[in-house]
């Protein structure tokens, strides 16, 4: 799960990131916001109206849903298994209260959050991007202060100076919970069955190079 005020330039990390590692899925969420100029539905949101949403609540539809800055987000139930299986790690990008819900039913997701390398530089970036209004703005910068405190009980924080720097960080941080992932998986639940056949599910979640490199 990554989260991030806006502005912190998640998306773009994100985007990278997917582009360079194998096997990761993003989860997209349904939205009661408007789409902005550069969405698409179905790839950055499903975009739905309130009443849908309302729908979608009271069906049990979600995993988590919160509202976030006056519209409603959520993220659906995945089958868990079915991408585990395929070795497939999902990324979901989410506020802190949806992280908060998701990290209680799903013991082994991993929290990594996203910082801007001040709040002069969220600033100069929301200005740059000319998406808000100035109230908007200003909401958003008092939101992140307030936010910013919830970033101590994820397991990984992130500068975001340079783009590139980030994405690195990101890689390693994802390479090496799958490593980790991958030694739990040995010794809790199948060390057996690699003794006897080298191990077919062995490395789950790492790419088909990275198997072959066992
Ligand atoms: P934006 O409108 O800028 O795309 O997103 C606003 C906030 O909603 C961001 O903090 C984003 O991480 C969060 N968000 C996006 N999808 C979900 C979701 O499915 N659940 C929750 N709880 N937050 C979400």
């Amino acid at each position: 799960m990554i989260s991030a005020p806006s502005g912190a330039g998640k998306t773009t990390l994100v985007r990278k990131v997917m582009e360079q590692l194998p096997n990761l899925q993003f989860s997209v969420s349904y939205t009661t916001r408007p789409p902005r100029s550069n969405e698409q539905e179905g790839e950055d949101y499903h975009f739905v109206s309130k009443a849908i949403f309302q729908r979608m609540v009271e069906g049990d539809e979600f995993l988590e849903w919160a509202e976030v800055l006056g519209n409603r987000y959520g993220t659906v139930r995945v089958d868990a298994k079915n991408l585990e299986s395929k070795g497939v790690d999902l990324i979901l990008d989410i506020d802190t209260q949806g992280a908060k819900k998701v990290k209680e039913k799903i013991d082994h997701a991993i929290l990594i959050y996203v910082l801007p390398p001040s709040m002069k530089t969220l600033k100069e970036r929301l200005i740059t991007r000319g998406l808000d209004s100035s109230e908007m703005i200003e909401y958003r910068l008092a939101n992140a202060r307030r936010d910013i405190e919830e970033a101590r009980w994820y397991h990984y924080i992130i500068f975001n100076e340079e783009i590139e720097d980030a994405v690195e960080k990101l890689k390693a941080i994802m390479i090496a919970e799958r490593c980790r992932r991958s030694k739990n998986f040995i010794f809790e639940e199948n060390k057996r069955i690699w003794e006897e056949d080298h191990g077919k599910n062995y490395g789950r979640g790492l790419s088909e190079k990275g198997r072959e490199s066992i």
